[in-house]
């Protein structure tokens, strides 16, 4: 079982116990089955579209006085990074032998990826979703029932992604033949590793193109927290590069890492958001992507060794840094990514003019624009 320092883990109901044990079991000879690695690159190249481009900001650059580079993760097909984890978790619950696909969604990016993926492979795929998101994230929604994948809206708790997390456990405990497909580092063991497997390609591609261009690591890599699988995929290939800063940036009404305590929440112990009582605290973000009240396990884990740094970044910064990369420099991110902007652009101020900044663009932000539109924005 995986354990990052004291987090992670393995805290779930006894009828999960066997088919987490399995897909540990599989999961660890997939890793070194080259067959199996060689389909996923495949897969990453020909339909995704890696590797995405590193891009030069140098508009961005110029105003704030250091080299900002950012990592077109939105330029993927499907939209955001959550396609390297969907495509990479598809194809081994297919060798596995699953016939039915268990998702949940918060921004509606992972379920469109997996219902891609799915249709890809001839998986049936159901995505449990909260219906504040269903809401939010319109777009989608309509996207999932296009790709043949039924959407499921949760009505409970602050009906966002952690009621849909619990949804979809609760489904997984009542068929547990059927492959939950989690969409972040989070989750019991081994799905924390195994999606930081998948989505490491960000880093790896990042560390050769800073490398090809530059010549030299780069000083600071910036990235949005929901979950945790975009920025631990950025960060992980790095992790023993001591002077290279990793920044993590959560919302600031759903900072686990920032504001919470250590706790275990959907089969790990992590860091939690939580009340004196242990009961977990409803989140408030505008990017539905970053609205959760947990965080992977492994953050919590370069958290306390220093590995990495946390911090939260409001609705109003995101906002700002969503619109002064739209008009600078023509693109329209997440509002997940935006987070990562506001957080970037704000430490560029303080960096020289050679240093380098990486911030990852987790995803475009075209779902984002019935959101903008309902708060009144244009
Ligand atoms: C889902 C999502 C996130 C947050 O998830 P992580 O697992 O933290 O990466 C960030 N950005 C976008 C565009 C997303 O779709």
């Amino acid at each position: 079982m995986t354990y990052f320092g004291s987090f992670g883990g393995m805290y779930v109901p006894e009828t999960l116990v066997a088919p987490l044990q399995r897909i540990q079991r599989e999961y660890a000879k997939r890793k070194n089955d080259s067959l199996f690695q060689t389909k996923f690159q495949q897969l990453l190249r020909e339909y995704a579209g890696r590797p995405s481009p590193l891009y030069f900001a140098e508009k961005l650059s110029k105003a704030y006085g250091c080299k900002i580079y950012l990592k077109r993760e939105d330029q993927l097909y499907t939209g955001s990074h959550k396609i390297n984890n969907a495509l990479g978790q598809s194809l081994f619950a297919k060798s596995l032998g699953a016939e039915r696909v268990i998702a949940e969604t918060g921004a509606g990016q992972h379920g469109v990826a997996t219902a891609t993926a799915c249709a890809l492979l001839g998986l049936k795929c159901v995505v449990y979703m909260g219906s504040e998101d269903v809401k939010r994230q319109y777009l989608n929604v309509q996207r999932m029932k296009l790709l043949g994948a039924e959407v499921r809206p949760v009505d409970s708790g602050s009906k966002t992604l952690k009621d849909a997390i619990n949804e979809a456990l609760r489904d997984w405990v009542a068929q547990p033949e059927s492959y939950y497909l989690i969409g972040s580092v989070v989750g019991p063991s081994p799905y924390p590793e195994m999606v930081r497997d998948f989505q490491r390609v960000i880093g790896d591609e990042t560390r050769e193109q800073v490398m090809q261009r530059e010549g030299k690591l780069p000083d600071v890599l910036v990235a949005c927290v929901g979950g945790g699988s975009n920025a631990m995929g950025l960060f992980y290939p790095f992790k023993d590069e001591h002077t290279v800063k990793k920044i993590g940036v959560e919302a600031y009404g759903a900072a686990s890492l920032c504001f919470g305590k250590t706790g275990v929440l959907h089969g790990a112990k992590t860091k939690v958001l939580q009340d004196a009582d242990g009961q977990i605290m409803e989140t408030h973000s505008i990017s539905a992507g970053l609205d959760y009240s947990a965080v992977g396990p492994e953050h919590a884990f370069f958290q306390e060794t220093g590995i990495a740094d946390y911090s939260a970044v409001n609705d109003e910064q995101a906002l700002a840094a969503f619109r002064e990369l739209s008009i600078q420099e023509g693109i329209i991110p997440a509002l997940e990514s935006a987070h990562a902007v506001a957080k970037g652009l704000d430490l560029a101020q303080i960096l020289d003019k050679d240093q380098i900044m990486v911030i990852n663009l987790s995803g475009r932000g075209d779902k984002d624009t019935h959101a903008l539109e309902a708060l009144g924005l244009k």
